[in-house]
């Protein structure tokens, strides 16, 4: 009984990571991913390790290399890290975040503090690993006090964000929050407006969704997140 009750709890613990403090009936929860993620509920709240193995990464590496010690624009006096971006190079899907924190700045890695630990989940709810994908940020370089990009450090990284899209040349984009969202898809707007919208980056489908920090501070807005990525499921097992 114990056992059944823990096993409860861990499961309404990553519901309520996952669609926020409301109970949602079929209309927005998807059965089949529940019964996914009920019986690998510890599993994927164990932090994943980040690493991808046997890829082919000599081109990206390559790219790194390249840039890795920029000083194009003065965040790289403050950096402790140059986050690249981390994943499968080969991936069909392609996530693309803001900016380093505390966290990515300290280790090097994209996501790995707590907003990075609730994609992972939500990841995980459509049945992928963070090892599957490939994610990146706007800005390689950590912003001071976490405070949001300035036009000018945006301009002077874009042009690796767009290397790294075409090397990489997944089959769907997924900007996660208004940053990214704004640059990919060129428009001055709320992520709100951004997100109702129809778009492509280069020919590619772009996905406009919320940023998980933002999902942390609005958990109700993860009913929402939700609905974005069984579309992305959707559009990835479409062919
Ligand atoms: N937020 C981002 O946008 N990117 C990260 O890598 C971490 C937090």
């Amino acid at each position: 009984m114990d056992k059944f009750i823990n096993e409860l709890e861990d499961y309404f613990n990553w519901y309520k990571d996952i669609y926020g403090n409301t109970l949602y009936t079929s209309d927005v929860v998807d059965p089949d991913y529940h019964i996914n993620i009920s019986a690998g509920v510890s599993e994927a709240q164990e932090s994943p390790a980040y690493t991808v193995a046997s890829q082919d990464f000599s081109e990206l590496d390559a790219f790194r290399e390249q840039i890795k010690n920029c000083t194009r624009c003065h965040l790289s006096r403050t950096r402790k890290n140059f986050v690249f971006g981390l994943g499968n190079p080969k991936s069909e899907l392609m996530f693309i975040g803001e900016a380093p924190g505390a966290e990515e700045d300290a280790t090097g890695i994209p996501f790995v503090g707590r907003a990075g630990k609730l994609l992972d989940k939500m990841l995980y709810a459509i049945g992928l690993k963070r090892e599957e994908i490939y994610i990146a940020n706007v800005l390689k370089c950590r912003p001071p006090n976490n405070r949001d990009p300035q036009p000018d450090e945006i301009a002077q990284c874009e042009p690796y964000l767009i290397e790294q899209i075409r090397i990489i040349s997944p089959k769907i984009l997924v900007a996660l929050g208004r940053v990214s969202g704004q640059m990919l898809s060129g428009q001055n707007k709320s992520l709100g407006i951004l997100r109702s919208g129809d778009y492509t980056y280069n020919n590619l489908p772009l996905i406009i969704t919320y940023h998980p920090a933002a999902l942390l501070r609005n958990p109700s807005w993860k009913a929402n997140a939700w609905i974005d990525l069984k579309k992305i499921k959707k559009m990835l097992n479409k062919d």
